[in-house]
C-alpha cells in the first residue's frame, strides 16, 4: 500500500552536539501514534540516548560525520514497523547551519502483518530475546538475519500476539551498505584526503 504523495515528512533537527533542537508537527503526530511516549518532549535530548548498541553508534557516527564533512545529504531506506504494519520508510540526512543535521523521513509503503509482533526493550511479557536490525528490522535466528514475513511464512510465528525482548543491532547487509554510502560521500567531499583517511581509519579500527 502506498501512502498519499502529500503525506508530510517527519522532520527533526539536531545541533552540532547531536542534541534534538526542533521537531515538526508530523514528527509529534507520528510519535504519538507509535507509542513514542518517552519522546513526548524530545527537545534537548541527545540522539545517542536512543541508540544503545555500540556498533550502531559507531556506524551512525560515521554517517553523520560524512554528511557534516562533505556538506552533502544522503538518503537510505529503513523500516519502522508498528505491531500490525510492516512499514518501509525513506530517510534523508541533510547538512544544516553550524554543524546541525536535518533528519527527514516518510513512509514509502505499508503492508499488514499476518499477526501482531511487538519488539521492545521492556515489555510486560516476552516470548524470548531476539536481535533485531535497527535499520531493516530483520531478526537474527539460527539461519542468519531474516525478514519477519519470512518467519510468518515458515510458520515460526503463529500466535495472534507476539512480544520479544529486543536488542537492536545493525545487520551485516545494512552495515555494508550504509558504510559504503558514508565512504562515497567522504571520498567525493572537498575534505582533505588526510582527514577522510583519519575518519575512516577510526571506524575501520573497530569494525574492519
Ligand atoms: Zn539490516
Amino acid at each position: 500500500m502506498t501512502p498519499p504523495p502529500d503525506e508530510p515528512r517527519v522532520v527533526y533537527r539536531v545541533d552540532a552536539a547531536d542534541r534534538i533542537v526542533s521537531v515538526n508537527d508530523a514528527w509529534r503526530s507520528f510519535a504519538t501514534a507509535n507509542d513514542g511516549a518517552g519522546l513526548a518532549d524530545p527537545l534537548g535530548q541527545s540522539l545517542w540516548q536512543h541508540i544503545g548498541d555500540q556498533g550502531s553508534r559507531d556506524l551512525y557516527s560515521l554517517l553523520f560525520t560524512s554528511v557534516r564533512v562533505s556538506g552533502r545529504s544522503l538518503s537510505y531506506p529503513y523500516r519502522c514497523d508498528s505491531p500490525t504494519l510492516r512499514r518501509l520508510m525513506d530517510m534523508s540526512i541533510e547538512p544544516g547551519d553550524e554543524g546541525s543535521l536535518v533528519f527527514s523521513s516518510r513512509i514509502v509503503s505499508t503492508e499488514p502483518m499476518p499477526h501482531a509482533v511487538m519488539f521492545g526493550q521492556s515489555l510486560p511479557y516476552s516470548l524470548g530475546r531476539v536481535d533485531v536490525c535497527g535499520n531493516c528490522r530483520k531478526v537474527r535466528d539460527r539461519n542468519g538475519w531474516t525478514d519477519i514475513m519470512e518467519l510468518f511464512n515458515r510458520g515460526q510465528i503463529t500466535a495472534q500476539r507476539n512480544s520479544f525482548t529486543t536488542m537492536y543491532r545493525i545487520c551485516p547487509a545494512c552495515r555494508t551498505s550504509l558504510r559504503q554510502q558514508a565512504n562515497d560521500l567522504l571520498q567525493s567531499s572537498r575534505a582533505s584526503m588526510d582527514r577522510v583517511k583519519d575518519i575512516l581509519a577510526r571506524y575501520h579500527a573497530q569494525f574492519g
